[in-house]
């Protein structure tokens, strides 16, 4: 005799409805212990039509365990990380980027004038507002011994550079060499990151 076809779209209702809690506590770090079968589901619908019946909440991960590991996932960003990421955000602005990485609104080789305030603005505002005041203080004095210098994308992205290895420099890290800054942040395709590797390892001079 042939299935009945609800009890069939509940089994499979109950595969996927297993699956997305074990990709899902996966992806968190929790670990499923289900209690009798191998195969707990979140929740379960019994294979009988019309009967839909809860799961021991015990034998499964409860909202709150979720919420205390994100939680305890989100610890505040270091000064470090918070440079990297600003540095990557203005690097990518200033680069000429490949269309092929998808970002094609990039600082233009010939900037209005309102562009080029918005850029001055926009370091203007990082040495005022940049959550870490130490590296903000030191940053406007950077810009006071460098104005910015956007008449280009070129010219932009190479005093972005310029200034970068300044605080390099303040803070005994590897000169970057400013030649190599497109191949690194966008210009050139790299395979495997290699431009990566180039900008990182190849400190030679400013
Ligand atoms: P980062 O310096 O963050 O660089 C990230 C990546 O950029 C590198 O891996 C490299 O591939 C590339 N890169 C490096 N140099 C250049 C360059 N010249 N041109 C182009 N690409 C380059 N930290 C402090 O402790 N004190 C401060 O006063 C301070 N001031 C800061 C001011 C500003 C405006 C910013 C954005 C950050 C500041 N920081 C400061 C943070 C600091 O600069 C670093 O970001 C942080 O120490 C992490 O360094 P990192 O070695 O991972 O590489």
């Amino acid at each position: 005799m042939s299935e009945n076809p609800l009890q069939v779209l509940v089994q499979t209702f109950e595969k996927v409805s297993y699956s997305i809690q074990h990709h899902l506590t996966r992806f968190i770090g929790l670990h499923l212990q289900p209690v009798s079968s191998a195969k707990a589901p979140l929740f379960s619908i019994s294979s009988s039509p019309h009967k839909f019946q809860s799961a021991k909440a015990d034998s499964f991960v409860q909202p709150d365990d979720i919420l205390l590991k994100i939680k305890s996932a989100a610890t505040p960003v270091t000064k470090e990380e918070l440079g990297r990421a600003t540095w990557t955000f203005l690097h990518t602005l200033a680069a000429q980027t490949s269309q092929q990485r998808g970002l094609f609104s990039q600082y233009p080789d010939n900037p209005t004038r309102q562009q080029k305030k918005d850029v001055k603005e926009l370091m203007g505002i990082l040495s005022r507002m940049y959550p870490c005041k130490e590296c903000a203080d030191h940053f406007k004095e950077v810009l006071r011994a460098n104005p910015v210098q956007a008449g280009s994308q070129a010219e932009f992205s190479q005093w972005l550079c310029h200034v970068h290895n300044v605080v390099n420099r303040s803070l005994g890290k590897p000169i970057f060499p400013c030649e190599r800054v497109d191949a690194r942040w966008g210009k050139l395709e790299c395979e495997k990151n290699a431009c990566e590797v180039l900008g990182s390892t190849g400190f030679d001079g400013d």
